[in-house]
């Protein structure tokens, strides 16, 4: 049976996407495989998707001659850029077009999804969100590491890494004495400063880690250390973001399920 077969059988009718409504929907990692069929049909429907960097040349193609309007972040002024992204989505959505706002992985993880959500109920637009996988969970499936596995841990932490050194830091030393994985999104330019909070945190300098560079595209590469060495592994292998750091006994799930 060929996916089109598949796809006429299912029995599944999306919701209307109307005129005048913004969808807010995750895109997954980048593999337009990890699509969901919402999503699918949602980028079939829109007038006009706007969208951020993280989501994949390969899913793009799906909007066809569809109006792209491109929503990516400026480094220096992100407060501004959003309010200038909500802006946007709400003048779209007042002219009458179906607005698909297409945001990588899962719109609610890490993503401003919900600063965009509120935006939207504050200026009376309706709205809807359309989950994706996210990242943290789809991205280490994809390098053969399981979030989860009996046995290492009963848990999984998901920790932002931007506001490492500031203020507004996580208490990564509380995070080390779970003694929970830890999967870092937007980690990556601090994680010289987050590899050794979590080890005077208490966590083993031995700990397998790993980085996930472009995790489920074509350009994606892994590298597999320990807590101690990844910041410098990662920076000899020239790692650059948009990348996941993993850390945790689940990392070392990797070699056998690979087989390697
Ligand atoms: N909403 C997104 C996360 C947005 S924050 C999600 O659910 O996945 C941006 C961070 O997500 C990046 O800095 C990186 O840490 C991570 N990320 C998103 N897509 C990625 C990918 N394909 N490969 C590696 N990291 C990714």
């Amino acid at each position: 049976m060929s996916l089109a077969d598949a796809i006429a059988r299912l029995d599944h009718r999306p919701k209307d996407f109307l005129p005048g409504h913004v969808w807010l929907a995750g895109a997954g990692p980048g593999d337009p495989g990890c699509l969901t069929l919402d999503v699918l049909s949602a980028l079939a429907e829109a007038d006009c998707v706007v969208y951020d960097a993280l989501v994949s040349e390969a899913v793009l193609r799906i909007a066809g001659t569809t109006e792209l309007h491109f929503a990516g972040k400026r480094g220096g002024k992100p407060s501004t850029d959003q309010e200038d992204i909500t802006k946007r989505l709400i003048g779209f959505a007042r002219e009458g077009k179906r607005v698909l706002r297409l945001k990588g992985g899962d719109p609610y993880v890490f993503g401003r999804g919900g600063e965009e959500a509120l935006a939207l109920v504050r200026a009376k637009i309706p709205f809807r969100v359309l989950p994706g996988l996210t990242s943290g969970f789809a991205g280490l499936a994809g390098v053969n590491i399981p979030v989860t596995m009996r046995g290492i841990n009963k848990a999984v932490v998901l920790a932002t890494g931007h506001a490492a050194g500031t203020d507004e830091d996580l208490d990564w030393a509380a995070l080390a004495k779970t003694g929970q994985p830890i999967v870092v999104y937007m980690g990556l330019k601090n994680l010289p400063l987050i590899a050794p909070a979590l080890v005077a945190g208490g966590l083993a300098a031995t700990t397998p880690a790993a980085v996930i560079e472009h995790a489920t595209t074509p350009r994606e590469r892994v590298v597999v250390a320990t807590l101690g060495t990844l910041a410098d592994e990662a920076a000899k292998a020239g790692i650059a973001a948009p990348a996941l750091i993993v850390i945790g006994g689940i990392v070392s799930m990797r070699a056998e399920l690979a087989g390697r």
